[in-house]
């Protein structure tokens, strides 16, 4: 079984006495700078100020420094920047003033894996990637909890990479949910292929076909909506808590009858074959240029299918929907980001 450390197995005292830059205050970056702070250590946060991103920090009692200074003044860098950003952040303004002994963190192997950055042999470079999104990363942190995460080394200069990695995953709250000893590389083809084969991708476009049935074949979309998309949390609950078993043992028997009977023939033996073609295409390194090169034309296409997909009937009659629950506390898009309806 693969390592899994837990507060008890560690301790903060690495980190002690040292400061921690935080470098981006957006998802991952505002929860990683709050959870370090509140558990004690000495925090500062690079960001712009003007942004809505360093408004917060400024709200939330940060004062935002350009990246630069932040990286001279800190002991360990935490790279809380968007994966396409950190290969020119890193060559402008993080290389030039890391000097020996410091400690480079990321939180997706991404760069480092696909040779993107390549830090100096005189700083340690390890990674904490925290299994959920920035916001709840806080929001479990806050209530006492913590997100499973995985850390890794990736070089060790000073001795203690590994302990300073640890001590900043406790710090974060992971160790409440588990701290999970990988490498950059298992970290980060295994966060690809679930987030593009299952979690992400997968799920969306099964929301979106089924509703595409349902509606095509003349149901109302509310219903449409609240079949395919509305209840899944409430099977994922069922799923997170006691597996598949317990989400069949939950449901009618009509439907775990149905389950089984339909299931196979929706998600078959080439739909595997597509998705170990999709583990392929990211193992060869070939998602990652198409990800690099539609960053350096602008996201064009990036852009395009953002657009389309909010043009899509599931997200419209969902928005109506929503806002007559407002016991969900609806949340919508707009230009400045989420705005709670
Ligand atoms: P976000 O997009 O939420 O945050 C980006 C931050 O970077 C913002 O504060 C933004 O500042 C800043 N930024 C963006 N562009 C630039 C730039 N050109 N120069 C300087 N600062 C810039 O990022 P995420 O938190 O989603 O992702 C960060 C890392 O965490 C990635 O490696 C990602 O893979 C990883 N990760 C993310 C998860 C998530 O839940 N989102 C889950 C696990 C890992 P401004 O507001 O000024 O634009
Ligand atoms: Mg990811
Ligand atoms: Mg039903």
């Amino acid at each position: 079984a693969i390592e899994t450390l837990y507060d008890k197995d560690g301790s903060l005292a690495p980190l002690q006495g040292k400061t921690i830059a935080v470098i981006g205050y957006g998802s991952q970056g505002h929860a990683h700078a709050q959870n370090l702070r509140d558990s004690g250590l000495t925090v500062i946060v690079a960001n712009r100020k003007e942004s809505t991103n360093g408004k917060l920090a400024i709200e939330h009692g940060f004062d935002p420094l350009p990246v630069d200074e932040a990286v001279k003044q800190a002991d360990l860098i935490a790279i809380a920047l968007p994966d396409e950003v950190q290969p020119d952040v890193y060559e402008a303004s993080i290389a030039p003033n890391l000097t020996a002994g410091k400690t480079l963190l990321f939180t997706h192997g991404f760069n480092v894996h696909f040779g993107t950055i390549t830090p100096p042999e005189d700083v340690n470079v390890v990674m904490v990637a925290p299994k959920g999104p920035g916001h709840t990363v806080r929001w479990e942190y806050e209530r006492g909890g913590g997100v499973p995460t995985l850390m890794a080394v990736h070089q060790d200069a000073t001795g203690d990479a590994k302990d300073q990695a640890l001590a900043y995953a406790i710090g974060n709250g992971g160790g409440k949910g588990g701290i999970l000893v990988t490498n950059f590389k298992d970290e980060c083809e295994t966060d690809l292929f679930g987030e593009q084969v299952v979690l992400c991708g997968g799920l969306s476009e099964s929301i979106k076909k089924g509703f595409e049935v349902l509606t095509e074949a003349g149901y109302p979309p509310e219903l449409a909506y609240f079949e395919v998309c509305h209840e899944l949390e409430l099977i994922i609950n069922l799923i997170k808590r006691g597996g598949l078993d317990y989400m069949r043992y939950s449901i009618s028997n009509t439907a775990e009858f149905g389950d089984y009977y339909t299931g196979p023939k929706i998600c078959d033996d080439d739909t595997k074959k597509r998705m170990e073609a999709a583990l392929k295409h990211i193992q060869d390194g070939s998602f990652a240029k198409a990800f690099r090169d539609d960053y350096a034309n602008g996201f064009k296409w990036f852009k395009q299918q953002r657009a389309e997909n909010a043009g899509h009937g599931v997200e419209s009659v969902g928005k109506e929907l929503r806002r007559m629950m407002p016991w969900l506390k609806p949340v919508e898009l707009s230009d400045g980001g989420p705005v709670e309806v």
